[in-house]
């Protein structure tokens, strides 16, 4: 049943990260730092030993340099080294950059840190390896700076893929190719596999994905509990977490108030309808839809009425239907005689539309 779904999940998720980010921009801002060992962090010298290193660049981390390490393991590891204080401020506006090209090619985006994010770029007609192509571009063109990206059918195979070709490289992972992709990836490169952990597979010869993969989900339930099982589905490339992006808008709708307040039904039904009209208009433009259909009514002494009809399923883009629902909310909800100066549609609970749904009607 797993193998089945596995097949069927044709999301195309990339997984952006910048190389070795903090090194990188102090690099990019003073090119002499590019072939020494630049470690981030305070110089343990000054601060009496204390300290973490936030990065290393690759010079640095050839000589076994890691984020994470103590300033002074660093020291020792790097003699000759660089040691540079983070200057946050200066990465936060290139992440802000950074950030604003993403949204530049998809709203889904969930942010993991100031240089990398995942984006859901499913509803694209261009393939994943094209998409990538485009994004490292204009993060070079516009920041200096060299990404890697993972592309795959989703996030656990998209962010080990970022990670396999690192710095400066694009991994394409596959339903054909995933299998052996897993099979070679060493141990500790799976989520969660700690050092600890890692010296318990060391003890059972698990050294690789594939050797991971010949243990049966009871024995890794029972050496490591939860987090054994979902190593289980891991060397399967089996994932299903979604992209978490926020939706940016709200709602999309119109409004129209009016100088010659209506009085008349045939007027209201008109207005609806036109709202309905441009409102259908703005959500095809966006590939939107929603569970959710507002309607807002506002009388001459500034009362307003709103009503909302929620759905099971996303609101048909269909200007009879909703000029009705809205129609039919406002004769429930108005008295007669009336006096309107504004009317309102809107669509909230908003989803990306399939095309299906954009052409049905
Ligand atoms: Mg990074």
């Amino acid at each position: 049943m797993a193998e089945f779904l596995i097949t069927t999940d044709l999301r195309k998720i990339l997984h952006v990260d910048i190389d070795a980010f903090y090194a990188q921009v102090e690099m990019r801002d003073n090119p002499e730092l590019r072939n020494r060992p630049l470690i981030i962090s305070r110089d343990p010298a000054e601060t009496g030993g204390r300290g973490v290193v936030a990065t290393a660049n690759y010079v640095a981390r050839a000589l076994g340099v890691h984020s994470a390490m103590s300033a002074v393991e660093a020291r020792q590891l790097a003699p000759e080294g660089v040691f540079l204080s983070p200057n946050f401020k200066k990465y936060r506006q290139v992440s802000k950059t950074i950030h604003h090209i993403f949204h530049t090619f998809t709203e889904k985006i969930e942010p993991v840190a100031l240089d990398e994010a995942y984006l859901d770029m499913t509803d694209s007609h261009l393939s994943g390896a094209s998409i990538a192509a485009q994004i490292r571009h204009q993060i070079l063109k516009e920041t200096g700076l060299t990404s890697s990206i993972g592309i795959s059918h989703n996030k656990l195979l998209a962010k080990l893929g970022s990670e396999f070709n690192k710095p400066n490289g694009v991994t394409v992972i596959t339903h054909d190719n995933m299998l052996s992709f897993l099979a070679e990836l060493p141990i500790g490169d799976f989520r969660g596999v700690g050092a600890k952990t890692k010296a318990k597979f060391s003890a059972l010869k698990v050294e690789n994905g594939l050797q991971l993969r010949q243990l049966p989900k009871e024995t890794l339930r029972g050496l490591f509990g939860k987090m054994g099982e979902n190593l289980y589905w891991q060397t399967r490339g089996v994932h299903f977490g979604e992209v978490q992006w926020q939706r940016q808008q709200q709602s999309v709708g119109k409004e129209a108030t009016f100088r010659y307040f209506i009085h008349n039904e045939i007027d209201v039904h008109k207005a609806f309808k036109q709202l309905a009209n441009e409102m259908i208009a703005a959500l095809k433009v966006k590939q939107l839809t929603g569970r959710t259909l507002n309607i807002k009514i506002r009388d001459d002494a500034f009362n307003t009425i709103t009503r909302a009809i929620t759905r099971e399923t996303p609101w048909p883009l269909s200007e009879t239907l909703i000029t009705q629902t809205a129609q039919s909310v406002f004769e429930e909800v108005i008295q007669t005689p009336f006096s309107v100066r504004l009317l309102g549609l809107s669509i909230s609970n908003l989803q990306s539309s399939t095309f299906e749904e954009m052409t049905l009607f």
